[in-house]
């Protein structure tokens, strides 16, 4: 079996009941072959000594000590245990938080397997973290190389420890490899099965890096097979070249309020000739937010409606859909029949429109992803265009596709995509881009602010306000709880209400209000009855209120860059000039100080995109999968570059040599595709895609 066939739930292994399961499943680990790539965060080597003399912040102690004496400190009802020890070095003491008890098992006299980390406090080495065992008896968590795992729920190192160690004794042995051996060989790779427990039990640290080293190429080999795959598959469907008819495009150009910039009008030829060619349409639009991709998007779907086809078009929220599908209708008037569909509409709603779609009535069906569902029917779906494109996994893109005979996709992100990973990520795709922002728009003035000067910037808004124009403030928290030192969106809408603009209408949104309510507040801030929208990152993707010039995000500090340049996008969609606040703590990280830096210089988010990445570095891999362009789970894309293009080398040179991997030096990798695309992953290596 390859590791991406071990789809046993991991209940199946000792130890693991369904509250286990549970907790697993929350990290992402539901089957066998998830545990087994669970990879580790760190090591700890209990097996070097380092003695209490060397013992360094990073320098964990691994020593063999004695205990001298117990004392206990901390005031009235706090009494806690302190165990002072000694080895051949020096000296320290074991602070036991929560732990007296320690003072039973660890009397003065015994020998002890002591590891932790040490500092200098109130003069001495002092130790809060540590374990230890008997010293004269064999060594049980000692002696050894230990894995540190990521947590989550309830589980602690012990807990995935253990189902790590029973699905490596049960299954790890017998996995099998995925790719050729001639490549192994070359790429100086460890079988899947040795890397696995390289990882996860090394002998030694070095070990360690050999095996997720093999696993890093794998990853990145798989994924290039798949995009190379889907590339190829698409080019093999063809059908007869289709010439469009452009009459009724042409007319409801005619009556834009607005004429296309060069960038809309060379992307939107780009489209017609893709919809009007023999291959299926695969194409990614980047441009910032604002640019007027939608706009392109949607006039792109006319010729093809003209000729009788339908047309999908997918938004990552209710409120979004809803916003396109309100100006596809005005747009369109009557030449094009629009509906809206979501998961929210009522089943008395829900069946007429269903029943409409299917019969072919509905030209553009404009929905979130229960556009997806099964009992959605389309009696001549061509055109799929989806809207920032990030939030969608790759497996519901595939669903959705699935629906229509090889439809045309066009996925469009306001996240630009620097071309490092376009290439790679994306290569699958021909990609447009708008670049420059449509009419005669001023770009957005940046400013920064420290918490404390934030008055000042509520001035600044309330001249604006008393102008006529409308402001957004934006919160990292919906409300109080968590009891951070966190300004949050209930809190600041209360105030901001009653003391800071009270002669204004503020307006309060977040994901914990519900949609109706939501819709019906967007509306009032979109028509001018609130003045003043105070939210969370919900209004970070696509809402439209030309109006609106100011962007108070307080708290910037706690915002990736990505997501900043998004929430500035909200503003300088209108004539008027536009201003972006970002009011940041005290104390900043340097990655933080970065991030305001680059936000101030430039409002081209392709050059934000690339800083993005930079900022970011090694490492970060949670900031890589939170730009959402892909789920990797043990490459990193800003640290395996080079491995990326050694994998991408090497996957398309198996595919330009057998594009249907149907050699039977090809069967492994094979299996490791059919295996993933059954799972509905992205690769045989990859976690399962979130469901929205
Ligand atoms: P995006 O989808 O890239 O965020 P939209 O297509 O929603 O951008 O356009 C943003 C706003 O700009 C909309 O109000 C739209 O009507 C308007 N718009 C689009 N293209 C132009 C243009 N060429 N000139 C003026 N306004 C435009
Ligand atoms: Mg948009």
């Amino acid at each position: 079996m390859q590791v991406g066939e071990l789809t046993q739930p991991v209940a199946e292994l000792p130890g693991i009941g369904p509250g286990r399961s549970r907790e697993l499943a929350k990290l992402g680990i539901v089957t066998i072959g998830d545990v087994l790539l669970h990879l580790p965060r760190g090591y700890e080597d209990r097996k070097s000594l380092t003695p209490l003399i060397q013992a360094q912040p990073d320098r964990p102690v691994n020593t063999v000590a004695e205990v001298v004496a117990h004392s206990f400190f901390g005031g009235r009802g706090g009494k806690t245990l302190r165990v002072h020890v000694k080895d051949d070095t020096g000296i320290g003491s074991l602070a036991c938080f929560g732990r007296n008890f320690l003072a039973k098992s660890l009397p003065v006299g015994k020998r002890i397997r002591l590891f932790g980390t040490f500092t200098m406090r109130y003069g001495e080495l002092q130790a809060t973290a540590f374990e230890c065992e008997d010293a004269d008896r064999d060594p049980v968590k000692f002696g050894q190389v230990l894995a540190v795992y990521p947590l989550g729920g309830t589980l602690n190192q012990g807990d995935i420890r253990r189902a790590v160690a029973a699905a490596l004794d049960r299954y790890g042995k017998n996995v099998t490899a995925e790719i050729p051996t001639r490549l192994a060989a070359q790429r100086q790779l460890v079988p899947t099965s040795q890397a696995l427990e390289r990882v996860h039990r090394p002998k030694e640290i070095v070990d360690a890096a050999a095996g997720r080293a093999t696993l890093i190429y794998l990853e990145l080999f798989f994924l290039q097979i798949m995009i190379g795959l889907r590339a190829y598959e698409r080019q093999v469907r063809h059908r007869p070249a289709r010439p469009l008819p452009s009459r009724l495009l042409d007319e409801v150009t005619r009556r834009l309020p607005f004429s296309l910039t060069g960038d809309q009008r060379t992307v939107l030829s780009e489209c017609l000739g893709d919809l009007q060619s023999s291959a299926p349409m695969a194409r990614l639009l980047q441009g910032d937010v604002g640019s007027g991709k939608t706009a392109v998007a949607f006039l792109s779907a006319v010729p093809l409606v003209e000729a009788g086809f339908q047309a999908a078009f997918m938004a990552p929220t209710e409120l979004l859909a809803r916003q396109h599908a309100d100006n596809a209708a005005q747009l369109f008037g009557s030449d094009v029949s629009v509906a809206f569909l979501s998961g929210s509409l009522s089943s008395a709603q829900r069946r007429p429109l269903l029943d409409r779609i299917a019969a072919g009535d509905v030209d553009l069906v404009i929905g979130t992803h229960a556009v997806f569902t099964a009992e959605v029917r389309f009696a001549r779906l061509q055109y799929v265009i989806i809207d920032e494109q990030h939030r969608f996994g790759v497996s519901q893109r595939v669903a959705l596709s699935a629906k229509g005979a090889h439809p045309d996709v066009l996925t469009m992100t306001a996240t630009p995509i620097p071309r490092t990973l376009a290439l790679t990520v994306f290569g699958d795709l021909q990609i447009s881009a708008i670049r420059e922002l449509p009419g005669g728009r001023r770009p957005i003035e940046t400013h920064l602010a420290r918490h404390g000067n934030e008055s000042k910037v509520y001035e600044f808004v309330r001249r604006e306000l008393e102008a006529g124009r409308q402001a957004y403030f934006v919160y990292p928290r919906i409300d109080a709880t968590g009891a951070l030192d966190l300004r949050d969106a209930e809190t600041m809408w209360q105030e901001l209400c009653e003391r800071v603009y009270p002669e204004f209408a503020v307006g309060l949104v977040h994901s914990r209000v519900d949609d109706d309510e939501k819709r019906e507040r967007m509306q009032k801030f979109r028509d001018g009855t609130l003045q003043v929208l105070v939210a969370t990152s919900v209004v970070e993707v696509g809402v439209d209120v030309p109006n609106a010039t100011c962007m108070v995000i307080e708290h910037a500090e706690r915002f990736g860059l990505a997501a900043l340049h998004q929430l500035r996008g909200r503003v300088g969609r209108g004539e008027h000039q536009s201003y972006c606040f970002l009011v940041y703590d005290e104390g900043l990280t340097e990655i933080a100080k970065e991030r305001m830096r680059v936000l101030h210089e430039t409002n081209d988010g392709f050059i934000i995109a690339e800083e993005d990445l930079r900022i970011r570095g090694p490492g970060d891999i949670a900031g890589t999968q939170q730009s959402g362009y892909l789920r990797l789970r043990i490459a990193d894309l800003a640290q395996d570059m080079e491995t990326m293009n050694l994998a991408r080398t090497d996957a398309f040179e198996v595919l330009e040599s057998d594009p249907a991997l149907t050699l039977p030096e090809h069967e492994a990798v094979r299996r490791a595709v059919d295996s993933a695309r059954l799972n509905g992953r992205l690769t045989p290596f990859a976690k399962a895609e979130e469901s929205e």
